[in-house]
């Protein structure tokens, strides 16, 4: 019969009479057959031919012999190579051993030819079996990602989603616990953003959106993690950040946004932001327990301070004042003194 694709079929061995016999009756029915008779011939067939079966004669001298199914007991890049012994032997100890160092197959000789093809055949299948699985599976695990990705992804704005962020928060809390950290959070969002949508269309609304999600991703360190929160809401995270620290970022944040000209058709269009800023100190992330929700309340309390006194300005949520606007210079200078140090330089 023939076959549609040539496969190859790898002989080792130091019998001529075995190689004539199988390379003239395997090559009749459409195998390309491949001789070799020592270890390293053997290492670089595999390599450069890639055969799906490799016959194993175990009349070959004992240390080549053994060389070569120590190379297929380790297996390596020969995992999808099938190995058949062919052995005189046909004792179950040898068949054992044969098995247990990595044999795929056995068969006894004189080798009756019809047996030997239908080994050869059925290890064939089983190997374009496990190749199609393990294909699937190449692309099941990339879709898988890709899934992973999208389920944390904000598709508008591809920052991440909110689902993402509050997991995000917690988990970077408890690094900051533990490493003796503080970290500070922002809440901001979009000031009479409904206005614009009001006057130039939802399609022009969602552009702003995306084009102030860039702004934000480039305002900020890479270690922070910028995050929709929800509608014209953003969340950013500043792990390593005190109050101090995040209330400069957030007002160098509140200034890129201000000093962005957004555009709709022929329009410019200006807008602003408002931001509320809570954090955490690492001497009561040591003390107290994680509370994601609380930092979030915080921050929310402090960004409702800033759009009631006007919007366009930053606020930050102490435990002493309550929430202040940064721009209030002498509440905020009585804050600052307590919390700045030299980390509060905020750099990039
Ligand atoms: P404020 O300064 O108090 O925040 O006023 P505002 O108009 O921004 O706030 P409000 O909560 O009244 O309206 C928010 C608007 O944001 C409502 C909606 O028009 C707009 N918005 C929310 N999500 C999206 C979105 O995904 N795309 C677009 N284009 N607009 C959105
Ligand atoms: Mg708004
Ligand atoms: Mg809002």
């Amino acid at each position: 019969m023939k076959l549609i694709k040539r496969e190859k079929v790898l002989l080792l061995t130091q019998d001529v009479l075995l190689v004539n016999e199988l390379s003239e009756k395997l090559g009749n029915v459409g195998f390309d057959v491949l001789v070799a008779s020592d270890t390293t011939a053997t290492l670089k067939l595999i390599e450069l031919a890639a055969p799906s079966v490799v016959l194993l004669d175990l009349s070959m001298e004992s240390n080549i012999k053994q060389d070569l199914l120590t190379l297929f007991n380790s297996k390596g890049n020969l995992v999808n190579t099938a190995l058949i012994v062919l052995s005189s032997g046909t004792d179950s100890d040898t068949m054992a051993d044969t098995f247990f160092q990595g044999a795929s197959d056995f068969i006894a000789k004189p080798i009756q030819f019809k047996e030997l093809l239908a080994r050869i055949k059925n290890q064939i299948k089983i190997h374009n079996r496990l190749k199609d699985l393990e294909d699937k599976i190449k692309e099941l695990t990339k879709r898988n990602s890709v899934l992973e990705q999208l389920a944390i992804t904000d598709s508008l704005t591809e920052l991440y989603n909110k689902g993402y962020i509050l997991q995000r928060l917690e988990s970077e809390m408890i690094r900051s616990a533990r490493y003796n950290e503080p970290i500070s959070l922002i809440i901001l969002d979009l000031d009479y953003f409904k206005k614009i949508n009001d006057s130039f269309g939802h399609v022009a609304g969602d552009n702003i959106l995306r084009k102030l999600a860039k702004i934000l991703v480039e305002s900020v360190r890479d270690v922070d993690i910028v995050a929709r929160y929800g509608g014209e809401e953003f969340i950013v995270v500043c792990p390593n950040t005190s109050i101090g620290g995040a209330a400069i970022l957030s007002e160098r944040i509140r200034e890129n946004v201000q000093n962005t000209t957004f555009r709709s058709g022929s329009f410019d269009i200006k807008l602003t932001i408002s931001l509320g800023v809570s954090s955490v100190s690492s001497s009561s992330l040591a003390g107290g327990t994680i509370n994601s929700s609380k930092l979030i309340e915080e921050a929310d309390l402090a960004l409702y301070k800033a759009k009631a006194s006007g919007r366009n300005r930053v606020a930050v949520h102490t435990n002493e004042l309550g929430a202040i606007c940064i721009d209030d210079s002498s509440k905020y200078k009585q804050l600052f003194t307590k919390t700045a140090n030299t980390k509060d330089k905020f750099t990039h």
